[in-house]
């Protein structure tokens, strides 16, 4: 099928090489001339396991390219996938003037009747009007222009990190639509994943990608707000969740106490939900709680982090992992970002290490000293806090790391290691929900 993604970020990117991959002829767009130029130097402007040699792979076979010509994307395809960001506005609602710009940029270019899919989270409603700027509402219908395109809602569930397999291996791929012919030409399309697919109205799609992801948010929330019950009683937080985990209503995934969650799509998505809900005249209070426990996290850590240590003002605190999760170097709403900044706010000196999400940490967290490994980290270090679980410092030599620091202080936020080991080695340990 001749296919365009509009917008070549984590999605798109991923989106577009894995339908080139599945024998389809696709064109990335993107608005963003230095991405494009990149992608056609062959480099990659993102870390994705995986994604580098399936675009390359698919590059040679001549079944996918890039460009920032927008209209040439829209003569091209018969399926246009919109996968431009929808960032959170301050009012918490989702930004969806990008998606705006796309809708209307093919209104204006299209000359023949195209399948329109929001393949970015959008909230419920958004189909309604991505059909209207792309019908008769937007002039085009008095110029007797009124082209008959079909929208469609594919929301995405791949997690970066994974992005490559969860695209190819989905859980389930969601399609709503109003139009039948709609429907049919993308359950085509999704055919070769040979994965379980759930046909719905345009509006249900739409609510399923931001009812999962708050699900899943609440989940987090849930099993942190059990992790406080454990600290103040004496209980394991690990345990319980194993516990709890292994009945099958509830399985054990998203039950790891922490940090909280982050990333660009849990707060941006709960946020947007609520908002939504709001709008129409529901107040989602469970989610609000959601998000009051998340945010809660951070500071609960941060008060470990300064009563381990007394007083922050002066204190060099090494970080070990900067990105919102490990195999990744995406930095957007990161739990690392509050945590440093009120460590800094304190008099703290922070020192810090992450294995891909420097670069892009550089642009976000100021004055931060960026070392080249996490033993430099470690060094001179009052305390060592560990804030993304990457495998390589689950492998860290704590006997080096000993030699190392100033005071043998270790923060986990990601409940890494075992307590009564770190301890053995002589380590004042704090973790979460675990004594
Ligand atoms: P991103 O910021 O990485 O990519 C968006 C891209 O769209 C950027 O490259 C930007 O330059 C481009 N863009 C913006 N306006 C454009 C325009 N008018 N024309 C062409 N390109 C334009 O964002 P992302 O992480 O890929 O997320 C995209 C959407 O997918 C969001 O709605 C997000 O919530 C959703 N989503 C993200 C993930 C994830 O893990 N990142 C997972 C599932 C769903």
């Amino acid at each position: 099928m001749k296919i365009s993604v509009i917008g070549s970020g984590y999605v798109g990117l991923v989106a577009g090489a894995c339908f080139a991959d599945m024998g389809n002829d696709v064109i990335c767009q993107d608005i963003d001339q230095g991405k494009i130029k990149t992608l056609n130097e062959g480099k990659i402007p993102i870390y994705e396991p995986g994604l580098e040699e399936l675009i390359k792979k698919n590059v040679k076979a001549k079944r996918l390219l890039f460009t920032s010509d927008f209209a040439r994307a829209v003569e091209h395809a018969d399926i246009i996938f919109i996968a431009v960001g929808t960032p959170p506005r301050d009012d918490g609602g989702a930004d969806l003037s990008y998606v705006e710009n796309v809708a209307r940029g093919i209104a204006a270019k299209a000359k023949k009747p195209k399948i329109v899919v929001e393949k970015s989270t959008v909230p419920v409603l958004t189909g309604e009007r991505v059909y209207q700027v792309l019908h008769c509402s937007n002039g085009n219908a008095e110029k007797g222009k009124c082209i008959q395109h079909m929208v469609a809602s594919n929301p995405e569930f791949l997690r970066e990190g994974t992005a490559v397999s969860d695209f190819m291996k989905p859980d389930r791929v969601v399609i709503g639509s109003d139009s039948e012919k709609a429907k049919q030409t993308l359950k085509e399309l999704y055919a070769p994943l040979k994965a379980k697919v759930v046909l719905t109205d345009i509006k249900s799609a739409e609510i399923i990608k931001h009812a999962s992801n708050s699900f899943l948010a609440m989940k987090i929330s849930f099993i942190n707000a059990v992790a406080n019950v454990c600290e103040k009683t004496g209980a394991n937080v690990e345990q319980v969740a194993e516990g709890m985990g292994l009945d099958k209503r509830i399985g054990p995934s998203f039950l790891n106490a922490g940090i909280g969650y982050g990333g660009f799509c849990f707060p941006k998505d709960v946020d947007a939900f609520i908002w939504i809900a709001e709008r129409n005249g529901y107040d989602f209070a469970l989610l609000k709680e959601v998000q009051s426990i998340n945010r809660g996290q951070r500071k609960i850590f941060v008060k470990k982090v300064e009563d381990s240590l007394w007083v922050l003002k002066g204190k060099t605190i090494g970080v070990l992992g900067l990105a919102f999760k490990p195999n990744t170097d995406d930095m957007r709403f990161a739990p690392s970002i509050e945590i440093i900044n009120e460590l800094q706010a304190q008099g703290a000196k922070v020192k810090a290490f992450d294995p891909e999400a420097m670069g892009r940490a550089k642009e976000i967290l100021k004055g931060v000293e960026y070392c080249n490994g996490m033993y430099e980290a470690a060094k001179g270090a009052d305390a060592l806090l560990f804030l993304t679980e990457w495998d390589e410092f689950k492998k860290i030599d704590l006997g080096k790391v000993k030699k190392l620091m100033k005071q043998l202080i270790i923060c986990d936020g990601r409940n890494m290691f075992n307590p009564g080991e770190l301890r053995e080695l002589g380590f004042n340990y704090v973790s979460i929900g675990r004594l």
